[in-house]
């Protein structure tokens, strides 16, 4: 199953998003989290089952959600792509099928790649991003901070969303330079006009953190765990999500 967690506006406290994150329900052991299984799909083609799976899913989902507020286009979906997908030549093909299929409006779709995945070869990647350029399709570089983090090749691949890795956002150690750390990348990304999204955020005061910091999205407990579909259409249109004042 696909299950959707909320991406919210910091300064509006929106939902602008929702992060589509896999679950399989095992019959005798109950919920099997994607840190498990992904990886063993990985060492086969069964990834690029579930990497399209994931995709319909999310694309078909993301086609019930309305405008909120005064935006102008309802919630955007991003879906984690594995390296494995990433090297697939069907996969700007496929994703092309899902977004005619579903009439969705590219704009509202993301992939999410690390940069692990991004940096493996890299020109395969350019030629990858150019298709989806091309297509209105958007890039979330995930886990950003615990890669290479190489700062020519973020200027090149030019995400749309940087999302900070959790390690940032909730340190267990060194919270000094870990909140320097925090700074500048948000600082980073906010000056090379990419929308910079904190994951992980549980606590208000982590909130009031990075909301001083200018960091424009976040993600996390404090709103919300990944949801079913139906919850997380029921989510929009309330407007009670905790804010950073
Ligand atoms: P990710 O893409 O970095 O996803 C964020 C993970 O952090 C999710 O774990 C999410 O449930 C968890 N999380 C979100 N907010 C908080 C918080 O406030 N506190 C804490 N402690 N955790 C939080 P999840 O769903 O277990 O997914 C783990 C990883 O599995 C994902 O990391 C992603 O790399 C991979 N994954 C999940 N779904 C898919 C998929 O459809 N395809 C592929 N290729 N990978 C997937
Ligand atoms: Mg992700
Ligand atoms: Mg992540």
């Amino acid at each position: 199953q696909m299950h959707y967690q909320p991406i919210i506006d910091l300064s509006t406290s929106e939902v602008v998003g929702f992060e589509a994150l896999m679950r399989w329900k095992h019959p005798e052991r109950g919920w099997v989290p994607p840190d498990v299984f992904i990886p063993l799909a990985e060492q086969s083609t069964l990834i690029l089952e579930l990497g399209a799976f994931a995709m319909h899913e999310s694309v078909t989902t993301a086609c019930t959600w309305e405008p909120q507020g005064d935006q102008t286009k309802a919630p955007y979906v991003t879906v984690n792509l594995s390296a494995h997908q990433f090297q697939d030549p069907d996969l700007v093909p496929m994703i092309e099928r899902e977004l005619q299929q579903s009439g969705l409006d590219p704009e509202r779709l993301l992939l999410e790649v690390t940069e692990t995945v991004a940096l493996l070869d890299i020109t395969e990647t350019m030629n990858v991003m150019e298709h989806l350029n091309r297509l209105k399709i958007g890039i979330a570089l995930d886990d950003f901070g615990t890669g290479y983090s190489s700062l020519s090749y973020l200027a090149a691949l030019n995400p749309r969303i940087i999302k900070i890795d959790q390690s940032f956002v909730r340190p267990k150690h060194d919270l000094d330079r870990s909140n320097t750390l925090l700074e500048a990348i948000v600082t980073l990304g906010n000056k090379l006009d990419m929308i910079v999204l904190a994951e992980g955020i549980e606590t208000p005061e982590q909130l009031g953190h990075l909301h001083n910091l200018h960091c424009d999205l976040g993600q996390g407990f404090l709103w919300s765990p990944a949801v079913p579909s139906g919850e997380a259409l029921s989510m929009l249109g309330e407007s009670k999500h905790p804010t950073a004042d």
